[in-house]
């Protein structure tokens, strides 16, 4: 391990046009995260989480700024670069899960590997390993629909871990779930985090703050004070609070 931060982030901005109109996502923004941190991003809604997570894990570009992951800028990997460093570094994990509704458990959780060229004997195995590790060997040969939200949830964190990357990226994980349904999701991601990953979550859960080692505050594409944050949250939460909405 270096002192050199895994992440560095200096000036990010992204700048969305609609027409005439242009929303800054992010401000330009600065931010150090360090390897086998368990960082957590505390923002409501709109306030440029996705965004942020989204250029970080190479799925969108800044429109300026610097990203460096290992001290390699990402934002200025041609496409291939790019596809390469999202394969073999990142695993994603999204509020909707994003699993493929055609294909059962063991099947979604090994097809990142397909285009790895691995075989489907080896791509199963490595699928049922990890759904064993996430507690889901039981549901492998479920379709998504089947899964309650906290299952799909678990079965898209497997995903994700499928290439071993040592990077893990996660927006509005416990957003779609239950109350107890999202702390188990909090717990496999802060047991990755102790097992020496990376693991960086986006979120308005103030539960998460439990487990992360760093936590920052995102008001309106901005990095603020915890003080800020709280006073200026009190007041977004009563207007923009979203429903308790668990998957069936
Ligand atoms: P969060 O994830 O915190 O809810 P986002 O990063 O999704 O916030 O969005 C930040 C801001 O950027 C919002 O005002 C949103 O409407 C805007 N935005 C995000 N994506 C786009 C897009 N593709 N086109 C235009 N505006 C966008
Ligand atoms: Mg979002």
């Amino acid at each position: 391990m270096t002192n050199i931060p895994l992440i560095q982030i200096q000036q990010l901005r992204k700048v969305f046009t609609m027409g005439k109109q242009k929303v800054i996502a992010l401000a330009g923004i600065d931010i150090d995260i360090p390897e086998n941190s368990f960082t957590v991003i505390m923002g409501p809604s709109g306030s440029g989480k996705s965004t942020l997570l989204y250029l970080l894990g190479g799925l969108d570009r800044p429109t300026s700024g610097r990203i460096m992951v290992n001290q390699q800028s990402i934002e200025s990997m041609d496409e291939n670069a790019l596809a390469q460093f999202r394969r073999n570094s990142i695993g994603f994990i999204f509020q909707s899960f994003n699993l493929l509704p055609s294909m059962d458990t063991l099947r979604n959780v090994g097809f990142p590997l397909w285009f790895s060229g691995i075989s489907k004997t080896q791509r199963d195995k490595r699928a049922m390993d990890l759904l064993r590790t996430v507690g889901m060997d039981n549901r492998a040969l479920h379709k998504p629909t089947e899964l309650s939200g906290g299952q799909q949830q678990r079965a898209a964190i497997a995903r994700a871990l499928v290439n071993n990357p040592p990077l893990i990226l996660a927006d509005e994980p416990t957003g779609n779930l239950d109350t107890t349904s999202g702390l188990g999701i909090m717990q496999l991601l802060s047991d990755l985090h102790r097992s020496g990953r990376t693991v960086i979550v986006v979120t308005h859960d103030p539960r998460m703050l439990h487990f992360s080692t760093h936590t920052l505050y995102l008001l309106d594409g901005r990095l603020v004070s915890e003080a800020e944050y709280t006073a200026a949250a009190s007041m977004i939460t009563q207007v923009t609070q979203p429903e308790e909405n668990p998957t069936p």
